[in-house]
């Protein structure tokens, strides 16, 4: 079992990294990727790569996210994104990127970096990891208007399968997370099952760990243990096995992230 999406590098989790692996591995967690969100995380993934000694094997995206693009020295970092990627052969993707409507940071800026990064992603033919949140018809547009042709995720998908066939129509896979194991989530439930009829080949699965806690776990500080209530909400509202779906999602991850064959890119370091 695969979790896509887990922000080990922020301090929630970095803070006892140890317990939470362990956590996810009696849980059968094997694998999981760590996205990017700023310069000083890109930091904190590197040690985690570097000093894992868990059964599980972790992968890393780089990448600013659209929550820190203010926070950040936007020349350095992004100098400083394209030197990492073009000297490590084992980042998964370009990512934590997007545009989020709801934060402060203006769009033309959330723009600028989001087109920068795609950019990146597309010379150094890496997947990216989508950020949304009401924007899907802006990361859409963005995503036409380059001619973005690198694949990717939509990460912690909710909305209509309308909009998750555009993305996949682009090559895009679709990250299901928390969401479908709320009642209220009854939309992106409904679309999850569509999909999943027809494009199960394009689904992964992810907590976005420390945040997006489960249903009935609210309060608490999410992580990729906890990846198994995703699995069984969706068994249960596929009526599939567990082991299927987890099967299936294994796949997809591999087919998406580790395109020229690398498997266990952990037991490299990275020198970031
Ligand atoms: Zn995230």
């Amino acid at each position: 079992m695969i979790d896509s999406h887990c922000h080990l590098d922020l301090p929630q989790l970095f803070s006892s990294v140890d317990s939470v692996l362990e956590r996810a591995k009696s849980k059968g967690i094997t694998r999981l990727l760590i996205p990017g969100t700023t310069p000083n995380g890109w930091h904190r993934q590197q040690v985690l790569v570097n000093s894992n000694v868990s059964d599980i094997d972790i992968d890393i995206a780089l990448g600013i996210h659209p929550y820190f693009i203010e926070q950040c020295e936007l020349k350095p970092a992004l100098d400083t994104l394209e030197t990492l990627l073009r000297n490590n052969k084992n980042v998964a993707a370009v990512g934590e990127i997007g545009i989020d409507t709801a934060i402060n940071c203006p769009l033309h800026i959330q723009h600028d970096v989001l087109n920068a990064q795609l950019s990146l992603a597309k010379r150094y033919r890496l997947p990216v990891i989508l950020h949304h949140r009401k924007s899907h018809h802006l990361l859409l547009a963005a995503l036409k208007q380059r001619q973005f042709d690198s694949g990717g995720v939509v990460h912690a998908f909710s909305g209509s399968v309308e909009v998750a066939m555009q993305y996949i129509e682009k090559g895009f896979y679709v990250g299901i997370g928390g969401t479908i194991t709320y009642p209220r989530g009854a939309k992106t439930r409904a679309s999850v099952k569509a999909l999943f009829g027809e494009f199960s080949d394009r689904i992964l699965l992810e907590t976005d760990s420390p945040d997006m806690p489960m249903h009935g776990r609210q309060g608490q500080t999410n992580e990729p243990a906890y990846l198994i209530d995703v699995v069984n909400g969706l068994a249960e509202l596929l009526e599939q096995d567990a082991s299927h779906i987890i099967d299936i999602t294994t796949a997809n991850y591999h087919r998406l992230f580790h395109r020229d064959g690398l498997s266990n890119p952990t037991k490299k370091t990275l020198a970031l």
